[in-house]
């Protein structure tokens, strides 16, 4: 496993649009080490998706994973591994939900943070296949939070009630929020 350091906000390259990817680099040896790097590190750090600029590689790919039974997400929902390269996204449904975020790169604090509900997403897969999928719920919220970071985005930006922001101690001890209903990337 080689899983790489994560950079923190406040580094120039979370604010950064990062590079698309061109699609003949995606079969190179490079490419499938990016991709390898980045699933380690996803896996280490205990994050259900993570983008290439958090391990400061300019480059529009990024990872998403809701493992089934964690411990930390319960049975709320699961997803297969998506390798998202190149992404466009569309609000199907504009209705807000809010969800309670964390993030590698922002770590120790959590932040209530309200998205569209459903979001289409079309992609490049890792085999370079054009691809489509409809995130709703939750899982759209992830999706959301992990393509911002391929455009300079971090989730504190989305947040509009500055009193729900919390250290993650203090939220521990003083929210009820059930674990399932939090996003920590
Ligand atoms: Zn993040």
């Amino acid at each position: 496993m080689t899983a790489r350091p994560v950079i923190r906000m406040g580094h120039p390259t979370l604010r950064q649009t990062a590079e698309p990817v061109i699609l003949s680099e995606i079969s190179t040896p490079e490419f499938k080490e990016l991709l390898a790097n980045l699933y380690d590190t996803m896996k280490v750090e205990g994050g259900i998706g993570i983008a290439a600029p958090q391990i400061n590689v300019s480059k529009q790919v990024t990872l998403i994973e809701l493992p089934a039974n964690n411990e930390r997400y319960g049975t709320l929902e699961s997803s297969p591994l998506f390798i998202i390269i190149n992404p466009e996204i569309t609000i199907i449904d504009s209705e807000l939900q809010g969800f309670w975020e964390g993030c590698l790169s922002v770590p120790g604090i959590r932040g209530f943070v309200e998205r569209p509900r459903v979001v289409q997403i079309n992609y490049t897969d890792e085999l370079g296949e054009q691809k489509q999928f409809i995130a709703e719920n939750f899982l759209a919220t992830v999706f959301q939070h992990e393509l911002d970071h391929l455009f300079g985005k971090l989730y504190i930006d989305r947040i509009t009630d500055t009193t729900r922001i919390s250290f993650l101690d203090e939220f521990n001890e003083f929210n009820s929020v059930k674990k399932e209903d939090t996003l920590e990337e």
